[in-house]
């Protein structure tokens, strides 16, 4: 007998003996949890709690109720679930200053998803069907989302819970959420370049771009450069973790994603179309293409002027960052625009501004000293503008003054607006 079987066996005598309940039982118990990785003095108190508690009484000290996933509440003290993997991505996190390896993804049941960091290794794929024992509750950003630690303990189910979720990380880049864990993409690398920066470990190389599929476009990053990643390859990226830049979902890649080449994966060059609701429920859309009426020029259109150090808008000479500032004059268009089921702020950069006003900074300039008043250049632009239906493609944010599309394409839509308003009702209605 090795060690490792004398103290298993030991501590199966002794937990038979003290609880009074079968020792094969009990070994059997105890092989499971250690192994899941679960350390010997874990696994002894778990089956504790579990013999232990048979007796009914149910006082302090036995394991948590079982709970159904649509109950947790940020506010619920530890639980038991029996629940179906959905999702597994693995991580490195820096955790009271040590680099740690977490696992993290969705678990499912009849009732609802939840998601979920494990702490340590259990050996989750996608899947399989777990009762997760006193598992922690912990709220991440307004949700609850289980905690697997060290006093966890996971039993893989003989019988797999069946649920109305798709199990497997694979999704279009459409449907990727900032949040989501352990996912799986074919796409194309449309943008790529090679980066230094200050990482958590000194100087390192990073890759950055964009991703294209069918679907949409995304930004990603490549955390640990991988050689497969090329401008105009296709790629599978397995396990990879969206997290949020600049108001959309972006994609990493990390040492433990898998990156193989596969067939030409086709990229749509068109933006994806969207109402203005389903873009900003879906938190963001890097490429997406708008229509709708502008009803309103906003403030802080027409001249402004930026700070040089950091380009912010400045009023009075006056940098939040940098103070009294020498500002330089800059164009830009904030408009409200008007699709029938929501509104967005369209952000028009000089370029496009100049189109709009149909003149140049300079000639603005010349404008608004002719006038003695910089608004003229703003009221010119809004009487183009309001009450007229636009096109507008770019990349739509969301936070919490609202949502922003920051325009690449405006053009004023052909469209009639009742054939398109026929369109959006027989959409709507099915
Ligand atoms: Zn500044």
């Amino acid at each position: 007998m090795n060690p490792y079987t004398m103290s298993l066996e030991d501590a199966a005598e002794e937990l038979a003996s003290t609880l009074g309940v079968d020792k094969t039982e009990v070994k059997a118990d105890l092989e499971k949890l250690v192994s899941y990785s679960v350390p010997m003095d874990e696994a002894k108190q778990s089956l504790r709690r579990k013999y232990g508690d048979s007796g009914g009484g149910g006082d302090g000290g036995g394991s948590p109720p079982k709970t159904e996933i649509a109950e947790i509440t940020p506010e619920t003290g530890n639980v038991t679930v029996t629940a179906r993997v959905l999702t597994v991505g693995k991580r490195s996190i820096r955790y009271e200053g040590e680099n740690q390896t977490i696992f993290e993804g969705e678990l499912a049941d009849e009732t609802g998803t939840i998601s979920y960091t494990a702490w340590t290794d259990f050996s989750l794929s996608p899947g399989d069907t777990i009762t997760a024992g006193n598992a922690g509750v912990r709220e991440w950003d307004g949700q609850p989302e289980l905690n697997l630690g060290q006093s966890t303990t996971v039993t893989l189910e003989e019988e797999p819970l069946s649920v109305a979720h798709e199990i497997g990380g694979e999704r279009d880049l459409i449907d990727l959420e900032p949040g989501g864990r352990g996912r799986v993409l074919d796409v194309r690398v449309l943008e790529v370049e090679r980066k230094t920066i200050d990482g958590r470990d000194g100087e390192t190389e990073i890759l950055s771009g964009v991703l294209g599929d069918e679907t949409t476009r995304l930004p990603f990053t490549d955390w640990d450069p991988h050689s497969e990643i090329r401008e105009g390859e296709s790629v599978r990226l397995e396990d990879v973790y969206v997290d949020e830049f600049r108001g959309v979902p972006s994609v990493n890649v990390t040492e433990f994603s898998i990156v193989e080449p596969i067939a030409d994966v086709t990229v749509s060059d068109s933006g994806t179309e969207l109402s203005v609701r389903e873009a900003v429920s879906a938190g963001g859309v890097y490429d997406v293409v708008l229509t709708g009426n502008v009803i309103e020029v906003r403030d802080g259109s027409g001249l402004i002027q930026r700070c040089p150090d950091c380009g912010r808008v400045v009023q009075n000479d006056q940098c939040r960052s940098h103070g009294r500032v020498d500002p330089e004059d800059d164009m830009r268009v904030k408009a409200i625009l008007d699709d029938g089921t929501d509104t967005v702020t369209a952000i028009l950069n000089r370029e496009l501004t100049e189109d709009i006003y149909d003149g140049t900074l300079e000639d603005a300039l010349d404008h608004a000293r002719d006038a003695m008043d910089r608004d003229v250049v703003a009221e010119k632009i809004a009487e183009g503008l309001e009450g007229r239906e636009y096109r507008i493609r770019g990349a739509l944010s969301v936070d919490e003054y609202g949502a922003n599309i920051n325009a690449n394409e405006f053009e004023e839509s052909g469209d009639d607006p009742k054939s398109r308003a026929e369109a959006f009702l027989s959409e709507v209605e099915g």
